[in-house]
């Protein structure tokens, strides 16, 4: 094979770009209010150009204690560093759990003991052992990403798929060196493992630079739930229902297809917090979220407007299946609301429901009489439900 490159140059070269790499992380890890994954993840950087400066040192030392021991010692703690990081990411920086950490010790102490029985029979068992060691990690840290649905998807797939290929990497490694002890194959051992190394440095370093993107991508995502979401039922707030409901607007008035608003009040919710204290109110404006979310289809958009009001756009639904699902809605709010978790809170909503037509020129136009049929649904006598455009819209 026709195929050479300069070891030395890209064991420099790799050591670093990992060390560039960990003092990034563990400047973010500084700066982010200490989340430990990211400490981690700098250490693992550390241990593996650590490992790579002692073992490339083997071609100019001969002290096997520290070029081969020590070298593959900080080569094997590196892929068991960023599956602690990734074990703590994924349960998030606050809990401590001592089971990880105790799992941590003891596979470490079992590699640095056999990795201590073998490292002064051949060279190459040393490097046998690290490859099936990290094979073995990689492989789990593919299965407990599979399992942190929670975490964001690209990345986590991204991660996946980089793992897979160094685990793959490392078993074709196990298996040059296998060929290599049996005499199989003697003449390209060499030149194969050269490759080896040449991807696995690749692979560590394409690694650590996606750990960031991990952590930065759940980050943006948790922001935004908290800026879109209303946090005691989960439902839009009443900024982003109001944006949905002007993208479906401009949709249906676009396409003239249909599209209703409905606007809902718990009747006498006052009443309800004032005899079973705040934190019944809450547990029941949870429910009627629930209520909203299992009645409802996934296109529709729903949102808590304001305390006890709720909010739905319905896009492509017309006068008959509006009538449908409002009657489906009161009848459950007031089935499921006649007792809340023991409390007989006897929850009934009103609802004002309008249909888009040509005369609506905005959204808010919709909004606005929706509120006045609601506002006809508490005149006449609430736990009811009234439809229809019975007021003015104001003149464009
Ligand atoms: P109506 O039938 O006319 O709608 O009567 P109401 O008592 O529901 O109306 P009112 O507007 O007088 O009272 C609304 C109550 O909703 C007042 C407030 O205590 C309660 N509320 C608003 N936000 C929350 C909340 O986040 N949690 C709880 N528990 N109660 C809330
Ligand atoms: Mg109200
Ligand atoms: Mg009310």
């Amino acid at each position: 094979m026709g195929f050479s490159v300069h070891l030395p140059t890209l064991i420099m070269l790799s050591v670093a770009i990992n060390l560039m790499v960990g003092s990034l992380l563990w400047a973010i890890y500084y700066l982010r209010g200490r989340q430990h994954y990211f400490l981690l993840w700098a250490l693992a950087c550390g241990a593996f150009a650590t490992g790579s400066l002692l073992a490339g040192a083997r071609a100019f030392v001969d002290a096997p204690w520290f070029t081969v021991f020590m070298g593959h010692a900080f080569l094997g703690l590196s892929p068991l560093l960023l599956l602690a990081g990734l074990e703590r990411f994924a349960r998030g920086a606050t809990h401590r759990i001592q089971q990880p950490r105790y799992l941590f010790r003891v596979t470490l102490a079992g590699y640095l003991i056999v990795l201590f029985a073998v490292f002064q029979s051949d060279p190459l068992s040393a490097r046998l052992l690290t490859a099936l060691f990290s094979a073995i990690i990689f492989s789990f840290a593919i299965y407990c990403l599979a399992f942190s649905a929670s975490q964001p998807a690209l990345p986590r797939r991204i991660l996946q798929i980089l793992f897979a290929l160094h685990g793959m990497l490392m078993m074709v490694q196990c298996l040059v060196i296998a060929m290599n002890w049996m005499g199989i194959s003697q003449a390209n051992t060499d030149t194969v493992l050269r490759l080896v190394l040449i991807n696995h440095t690749l692979l560590a370093t394409a690694t650590v630079l996606v750990l960031p993107l991990l952590a930065f991508t759940r980050s943006e995502s948790q922001l935004r739930a908290l800026a879109e979401k209303d946090g005691l039922t989960e439902l839009l707030n009443h900024r982003s229902f109001f944006q949905e409901g002007i993208r479906v607007f401009e949709e249906a008035s676009t396409n003239g297809t249909p599209m209703a608003v409905l606007m809902l009040d718990l009747d006498y919710f006052k009443e309800v917090n004032d005899r079973w204290g705040h934190a019944a109110g809450d547990e029941a404006l949870q429910m009627v979220a629930r209520i909203l979310k299992n009645e409802l289809r996934n296109e529709d958009i729903i949102g808590r407007i304001g305390g006890e009001e709720f909010a739905v756009v319905l896009p492509l639904s017309g006068e008959e299946s509006v009538r449908a699902i409002t009657h489906r809605l009161l009848n459950a709010i007031s089935h499921e609301g006649a007792n809340v978790n023991g409390m007989p809170l006897n929850l009934s909503t009103s609802i004002g429901g309008i249909e888009l037509t040509e005369h609506h020129h905005s959204f808010s136009d919709l909004m606005l009489q929706a509120d006045s049929a609601l506002y006809r649904a508490k005149n006449k006598g609430r736990n009811r439900v009234e439809l229809g455009d019975l007021m003015p819209l104001p003149i464009q």
